[in-house]
């Protein structure tokens, strides 16, 4: 192609203007670990190559330490969190069965969405946005359902669950939980919880970049899942002779072609954390959000989740009143190069959403996100 030419191909795009570095603080991607972003460019292995099978059970390995789980059952899904959903839902749901799904955002409003295709009888348990799930009134909606359904971290408000005590109340249901926002960011015990069957994604608080949906399930429900279920891609089942049930065995069957470099980048995220330490990473990110949160309301903005259970890794702001959510939003994205989130459904345009998660959740980028804040509310 010519130095002259005018084509719009991406080629001639991606010359012609200078990588953009963004800070990415909105509800993920966030900027990936160092060692995450590096793995990217190593050499490509092949997804029998005995090297990359090493890399891939040490990856599991790693996310049964992230899960909080001994489930022989734990991979990364080949696609992205909502991968993970409809993984979980597609393996477990018979026609008929009856869900009981905890709605507080954006995430189990999907959750209902992905259950019915699947066949399942939702029950929604609705809840305001901005509020934790009520346990009581999620485990009093159906007297047996096979699953109950909910979020952790709902990344649509920024409001924190306590899964520990749907976990308790349970009863004989399965327990199915988005840990999308919540793993690597926030304490997450899978078995001490009585989570059953466990969901997330890599480009929240793993810090690493899109593409793969960490995944775990326990015996229990390993008993009651759907033997041959609609979903070719997503089937367990099939899976089980790649990874997880082959592991160590040599027994290793080809399905898809994993996703090796990905593979790769989430291993090098996960040893980051390892080495920093599970608990420390939870710390940090806990400090971070505390800092951040209390300089909002320094500078006089409100804060949308409700207070006790607000995430410290996905921080929901109320716009001030007459201040245009979008023009900020597109200021702080020229003139800082820094991306927040706007806010989902009835609140797209009141809430602001601003995340610290994985290598971004440290007190700089907190300062940074509050000098460009003021900086683009100074300009409104
Ligand atoms: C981001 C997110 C998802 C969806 O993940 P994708 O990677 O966008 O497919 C699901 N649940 C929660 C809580 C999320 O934050």
């Amino acid at each position: 192609m010519s130095s002259t030419s005018t084509s719009t191909s991406t080629g001639s795009l991606a010359r012609s203007r200078p990588i953009a570095d963004r800070h990415l603080f909105g509800p993920g991607p966030c900027n990936p670990y160092p060692e995450a972003t590096v793995a990217l460019a190593e050499p490509l292995l092949g997804h029998l190559d005995p090297d990359f099978l090493e890399v891939m059970d040490e990856a599991c390995d790693l996310l049964r330490l992230m899960w909080g789980t001994a489930n022989p059952r734990t991979l990364p899904i080949s696609g992205t969190g909502s991968a993970g959903m409809e993984t979980a839902f597609v393996n477990t749901v018979a026609p008929g069965d009856v869900v009981v799904v905890a709605v507080n955002g954006l995430f189990g409003e999907r959750m209902c969405d992905v259950a019915a295709r699947h066949g399942a009888q939702v029950v929604r348990v609705d809840h305001e946005w901005g509020q934790p799930v009520d346990v009581e009134r999620v485990v009093a909606a159906h007297p047996s359902p096979k699953i109950i359904a909910a979020v952790h971290a709902e990344t649509s408000t920024g409001a924190r669950s306590d899964i520990a005590a749907l976990g308790a109340a349970k009863g004989d249901s399965l327990l199915l939980v988005d840990a999308v926002t919540s793993i690597g960011g926030i304490e997450l015990r899978a078995d001490d919880w009585g989570i059953d069957i466990g969901y997330a994604g890599t480009q929240k608080c793993l810090g690493v970049a899109p593409g793969l949906a960490p995944f775990t399930i326990n015996d229990r429900a390993w008993e009651r899942r759907v033997e041959r279920p609609t979903s070719w891609y997503l089937d367990l089942g099939l899976l089980g002779g790649y990874v997880g049930e082959a592991e160590g065995s040599g027994q290793r069957t080809y399905h898809h072609t994993a996703p090796t470099a990905m593979v790769a980048s989430l291993h090098a995220g996960l040893r980051r954390i390892e080495a920093e330490g599970l608990e420390q990473v939870w710390e940090r990110h806990a400090e971070a959000g505390r800092l951040l949160q209390t300089g909002i309301e320094e500078m006089g903005l409100e804060l949308f989740a409700a207070e006790g259970f607000r995430l410290p890794e996905l921080t929901s702001v109320k716009v001030p009143e007459g201040v245009d959510s979008a023009a900020v939003r597109g200021y702080l994205l020229d003139r800082h190069n820094l991306e927040i989130g706007a806010g989902v459904g009835q609140y797209a345009a009141s809430v602001w959403r601003i995340g610290l998660m994985g290598h971004n959740a440290r007190p700089d980028r907190v300062a940074l996100i509050l000098a460009a804040l003021k900086d683009a509310l100074a300009h409104a």
